[in-house]
This record gives structure tokens, sequence and C-alpha cells, in this order.
């Protein structure tokens, strides 16, 4: 049995992601914990403890380590990356690893102190931070030591983060609390207005994943959804267009555009210059929502590419970042 002496562990809000250096990725699971009540102990977590979310008995509540980004409860933070270094079969007892983790770059250091204390109690031995735009950067190919200035838009579950990258920094960057969430919520808000249907923010999910377009598509596309009457409580269904739902997206998406707007206007010129030239890059599961590319460069008359494989960017940064911790030391945070 090899040990496992080094992880870099993506713990998104939606998702999470870990990275073992020579294996790649081994695990990407959703970021759920839960948790009994009764007696106020963990039950399951990823894929275990999501199957549970409305299923279980009320004594089993779902929680979600993360919120926005940062952590909205401290234990089940701790209780998920303690699973990810057991998973990761890195021996707690005898040789503890090192963990690598992205963080938001808003993060305060109060807040980054938090994810490094739960890293450390999980067993790691030590904890090291990486900004999650330099880390997406890094995975999506772009070379974040040039001293040109790229964009990174990350969009995933709770947040959109559009940095500026140059020589290895971060240079302009904000955070918009809009991602794949609201974008199911609009959807569950739509077909409750038009049609008097209620749907989950599953079905929501599964409807934007399979219409969803950022812009009107040429030839629309129509799916038969199930939901609840509004009115008599019973099963009812409703035919939903992709023209509909791009409508649906519309107001999500404008605070993506006006996010990414805002980094534009604060870049300096010198590096404006370079995005026009090199374009904006997409990562995160937003960026895999049909021609979000198209809508993105149409509104703020730059290039627009997603990245490869856009939802495993930041873990596969994360990383590349571990192995090569030299030559990325001035992006990686030190916190011994
Ligand atoms: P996080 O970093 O917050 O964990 P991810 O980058 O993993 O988020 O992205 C998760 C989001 O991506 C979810 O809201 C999910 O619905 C969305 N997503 C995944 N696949 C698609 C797709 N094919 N089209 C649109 N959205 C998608
Ligand atoms: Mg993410």
């Amino acid at each position: 049995m090899t040990i496992t002496r080094k992880i870099a562990i993506d713990l998104g809000t939606t998702n999470t992601l870990m990275y073992v250096p020579r294996r790649g990725i081994v695990l990407s699971e959703p970021s759920v914990v839960a948790v009994s009540t009764d007696e106020n102990a963990v039950l399951a977590i990823g894929n275990e403890a999501k199957e549970m979310i409305g299923r279980t008995p009320e004594s089993i509540v779902a929680h979600r380590p993360l919120r926005d980004g940062v952590i909205a409860d401290y234990r089940v933070t701790e209780a998920m990356l303690r699973y990810l270094i057991q998973k990761a079969g890195a021996s707690v007892r005898f040789l503890r690893p090192e963990v690598l983790v992205s963080v938001p770059a808003g993060i305060t250091s109060t807040e980054r102190r938090a994810v490094v204390d739960a890293t450390m109690s999980a067993g790691a031995k030590s904890a090291y931070l990486i900004k999650e735009p330099i880390a997406a950067a890094i995975g999506a190919g772009i070379p974040i030591g040039d001293s040109a200035g790229h964009m990174i838009v990350d969009i995933g579950g709770g947040t959109c983060e559009v940095a500026i990258i140059s020589l290895g920094g971060i240079v302009a960057a904000h955070s918009a609390r809009v991602g794949g969430n609201r974008f199911d919520e609009a959807i569950v808000e739509h077909i409750r207005k038009r049609y008097g249907v209620i749907c989950g923010e599953q079905t929501a999910e599964r409807i934007k994943i399979e219409l969803g377009s950022a812009v009107p598509e040429n030839e629309p596309r129509q799916l038969t959804i199930r939901g609840r009457d509004l009115a008599t409580g019973l099963p009812k269904e409703a035919v939903i267009s992709s023209l509909e739902v791009t409508e649906a997206l519309k107001e999500p998406l404008d605070d993506v555009l006006q996010a990414i707007k805002q980094v534009l206007q604060e870049t300096p010129p010198e590096l404006s210059a370079d995005v026009i030239d090199k374009g904006i890059v997409v990562s995160g599961g937003g960026g895999l929502l049909r021609n979000i590319d198209q809508l993105i460069s149409h509104a703020t008359s730059v290039p627009c590419y997603i990245a490869d494989d856009p939802l495993v960017c930041v873990v596969k940064g994360a990383g590349a970042a571990l192995e090569n911790i030299d030559a990325y030391k001035r992006s990686v945070l030190l916190t011994k």
C-alpha cells in the first residue's frame, strides 16, 4: 500500500473534488453531510448523504459545509475533510498528509484560519491554501506566471468568481452570489408562475442541464416535466420549451455579466488590452450551460472560451500547484 502524502482538495459549495499527485482526481462527490438531530452525529457524507435528502426521517438533516464558498458549519466541514483524508488512503496515524485546499479569493483572514484549523484537526500534517481563481486558471491551462493579464470566470453552485491574474497573483477580483443554484431557483419560480406547478430543485437542475441555454436557441427544444399542481396538490405535467428556460435564466445571468463587467472596469488598461487579446476563460459547472460563452462575448465584446472539463479545473489546478509547489510558491498561501 502506498501512503498518500499530498492531497489537493476543491471544497466547493456544491461539489467536492480531491486530487492526489500521480493518481489524478480520486474523488468527486456532492458537498453534503447528513447529521442526525437526535444524537447530533454525522451519519453519511457525499453521495450517500445526498441520497438521503428528502427521503429521510425528520431526525436526519443534510448540511452543506459551505455557503457562498465559506465555511457555514465548522464541524460539518471538518467531518467532510476527515472523510476525504481517510478516503485518500492517507494514514492519519503514521504519516499525516500535506493538504492544499482551494478557497474563495475574497475570503477574510478569520475565514482562512477556520479552513486551516478544520484541515489540521481533520488529520493534516500541514495545510496550504490556494485562491480558487488561481487554481481554476492553472487547471484551465492559463500560463498564470505571465506578465500578461488573464481573466478567469468561475461559475459554481453558489458564487461566480471573476478575477484578473497576472504574474501569478490576482490583480482585480469580484465575487457575486450567483451561480447554478440561482439558475435552478429561477427555473422553479418560472414554472410555478407560468404553469402553477411546483417542481423541486433537483428537477429544475435537470431542466437546466437538458434544456438550458444562455441565449435563445434557433431550434428550441421541449421537455415534459412533472410536479405538483399548486391549486389541487395533485401531480401535474407541463411541457417546457428551452426558450422559456433562457427567459427564466436572464436575471441571474445578468448578475454574472455585471460581475464580469465590474472587474473589466477595474482592470488597469494595459492588462485589459491583454484580456481583449486572449479572451475570457470560464470554469466551474456553470460553464457547462449551453451558449454561455456566446452570451459573455456578446455582452462584453471580448472573446470568451469555456475551459476543457470546467468542473475539474479548480482541483486540477490545485493539484498541479501542489505537485510543483516551488514553481507556484507565489500563488500558494503558506499558513505555517
Ligand atoms: P461549486 O464549485 O460551487 O461546488 P461546481 O463548479 O461543481 O460548483 O458547479 C456546480 C454547478 O454546476 C451546479 O449548480 C450544477 O447544476 C451546474 N452544472 C453542472 N453541469 C451543468 C450543465 N451541463 N449545464 C448547466 N449547469 C451545470
Ligand atoms: Mg468551485
